[in-house]
């Protein structure tokens, strides 16, 4: 189909009459047919504001559950037609977009790793558990595998940077946000939420990153990680990813071999 083409048939569905639920079923139905293809979601949620409104009302959240129904059963506590703590969008831009990196205050880089979409992630309840303190690990946060970014030639330290990012499950009754209040915790300076645009808290600062665990779920060394989380429980981080020697093989699934959660959690979503 080609993209002029599906945008303005778009455009006329919509604009030919006031019949809106008629014109959203088949809105609907159309991305169905397409299965939710994000590029086409893209362009038709850029066509104007009505569409624009449509989108975010119905149709983010229509592909996150037709990409990730489980995690979204659970994220939403089987609610799917209810609202999300941060909306669909941001949480469509998380499932699908890795946010790149650039440095913070407690992670150097030198020069900044641009964010892009991705085909293909792994979010998973377990690892969420290796990021939570053990006084927050009521929470439910899912996390993503670390996206693997090339370090700049001439780097001193010339590992690879993961990026990976997670959300937890109603945020606004997490312990760990409670735990970020009662400690007073203060916003990051300059820095907001690359899914949502909200104000982030750095774990770094907040003392609250597990780093043994984290790093062993990251495949790297506990002094070379930070990540954020946003108002609205989105995480997004980074850590210098430890090279695989060639007796573990090439597959960056396989350095966890001797971690007892290594068998696949039900949990786990591939998108
Ligand atoms: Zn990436
Ligand atoms: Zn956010």
């Amino acid at each position: 189909m080609g993209d002029s083409g599906s945008a303005s048939q778009v455009v006329r569905l919509t604009e030919s009459a006031d019949s809106g639920i008629l014109n959203e079923r088949v809105l609907f139905l159309v991305f169905e047919y397409m299965k939710w293809d994000i590029p086409t979601l893209c362009r038709t949620a850029a066509v104007n504001w009505k569409l624009r409104a449509l989108a975010k009302r119905l149709l983010w959240r229509e592909l996150c559950i037709y990409r990730a129904p489980r995690m979204i059963s659970t994220l939403t506590e089987g609610t799917t037609s209810s609202r999300i703590v941060g909306g669909w969008p941001a949480l469509a831009k998380l499932l699908f977009f890795c946010g790149g990196c650039e440095s913070t205050r407690h992670f150097g880089l030198s020069r900044p790793s641009p964010g892009h979409f991705v085909e293909a992630s792994r979010f998973s309840k377990t690892s969420g558990q290796s990021f939570l303190p053990k006084s927050c690990r009521g929470d439910v946060l899912y996390v993503s595998d670390p996206c693997e970014h090339a370090a700049a030639t001439g780097e001193v330290n010339q590992d690879d940077v993961g990026i990976y990012r997670g959300v937890f499950r109603s945020f606004l009754k997490s312990r760990t946000r409670e735990c970020l209040i009662r400690k007073q915790v203060e916003f990051e300076e300059g820095m907001r939420c690359p899914y949502c645009a909200a104000r982030v808290w750095s774990m770094t600062a907040a003392q609250l990153i597990p780093r043994k665990s984290v790093a062993r779920r990251l495949g790297s060394s506990d002094d070379a990680l930070e990540y954020f989380v946003c108002l609205n429980g989105h995480l997004h981080g980074t850590c210098w990813l430890v090279p695989l020697s060639d007796d573990e093989g090439g597959d960056a699934n396989d350095h966890d071999d001797d971690d007892e959660d290594e068998i696949e959690d039900e949990d786990d979503e591939h998108i």
